[in-house]
């Protein structure tokens, strides 16, 4: 991508990635309703968690809740690879059918428990994790690679602090609050129950 992350963000039109009544309100800068519900996040801290994250071209990025596909397609235009993971089944498949025309070959989407990070092709240079979490899940950490970053909201289901963690070359990990937020919850082995 020839264009900074602003640029590229300004020009994204939002309201490829809701297909519902919400798609007039594409321009506000408030989460939306995608169905299921699931929420688009306001755009402005989707572009704040992308510059934390800050993608390069050989990066690597898993991201954890595909949800619309809005965030992974900031990642994918400066990654070398998205590896996207989101538990309902609807909302991938319609990701994967916006992100399949707007041209990006290079994202992979697995649906599942992405609590449990995609093992098979970690560990990523960078992990963006879009819904809470109570605590880091260990296995997430374990898929960074030394010198990593992950991007995660962390606390309780109505308010979380979002976390920049990072993991050294020895294997240490840090984090540092970045603000506070609210994100739907992660569910799943190492998230909230997924009956609750
Ligand atoms: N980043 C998305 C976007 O730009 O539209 C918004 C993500 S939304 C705030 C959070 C997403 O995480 C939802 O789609 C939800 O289904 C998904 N999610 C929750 N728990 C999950 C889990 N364990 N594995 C994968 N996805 C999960």
């Amino acid at each position: 991508m020839h264009c900074s992350i602003e640029e590229y963000y300004r020009r994204l039109d939002r309201s490829l990635f809701i297909d519902n009544i919400n798609k007039n309100w594409a321009d506000l800068d408030r989460p939306l309703p995608i169905g299921f519900g699931q929420t688009i996040s306001q755009p402005s801290l989707v572009l704040a968690m992308t510059r934390q994250l800050n993608p390069q071209s050989h990066d690597r990025i898993l991201e954890i809740g595909t949800g619309s596909g809005y965030q992974t397609a900031l990642l994918a235009a400066f990654a070398q690879e998205v590896f996207t993971v989101e538990r309902i089944a609807e909302l991938s498949h319609k990701a994967r059918q916006r992100l399949g025309q707007m041209g990006f070959e290079n994202i992979r989407y697995k649906i599942g428990d992405g609590s449990l990070g995609w093992p098979e092709f970690g560990p990523y240079d960078k992990i963006m994790v879009t819904a809470a979490a109570a605590a880091i899940p260990d296995e997430l950490v374990r898929q960074l690679e030394p010198g990593g970053r992950m991007i995660i909201p962390v606390g309780s289901p109505g308010m979380q602090e979002l976390l920049l963690v990072k993991r050294n070359r020895r294997g240490q990990v840090t984090s540092r609050i970045l603000e506070h937020v609210v994100f739907v919850e992660l569910k799943g082995r190492y998230g909230w129950s997924a009956d609750g």
